[in-house]
């Protein structure tokens, strides 16, 4: 089997990357759109940085640590959990994304107990 290919006038040896472009070159067009749209599903690409600020600022206030088994390693790891979701208005990370007023973020919160996710998912186990 020939290994080389030409690319115009230029001569390729076949490695992987030459490979992954013919492959990914000759894609259909629909085929690409879905390949593009896995990649972005994955994750957002820019890092709101606001979001964790004012999220930290709220786990401290509200002690900074798993209100259960008293987790505090990292703050995006501790969530805001509602006691009582009939007086649940909205989750805490939708009020902080929305960009609502500190205040109303806080009249939220004091709804809520401060666990780790783990602990957190173990309170909807049960409930
Ligand atoms: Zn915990
Ligand atoms: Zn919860």
């Amino acid at each position: 089997m020939d290994l080389n290919i030409s690319f115009g006038t230029k001569k390729n040896t076949f490695t992987n990357s030459v490979f992954c472009g013919i492959i990914c070159g000759n894609l259909r067009p629909e085929a690409r759109a879905s390949l593009n749209q896995k990649v972005e599903g994955k994750k957002p690409k820019r890092k709101d940085n606001r979001y964790h600020k004012t999220k930290d600022k709220l786990v401290e206030t509200f002690g900074g640590k798993c209100g259960i088994c008293g987790y505090n390693k990292w703050n995006r790891a501790l969530h805001f959990h509602h006691l009582d979701p009939t007086q649940k208005d909205i989750e805490i990370s939708k009020l902080i994304t929305q960009k609502k007023p500190w205040s109303m973020i806080l009249k939220e919160a004091h709804k809520c107990i401060l666990v780790c996710a783990n602990c957190h998912s173990e309170l909807h186990e049960k409930s």
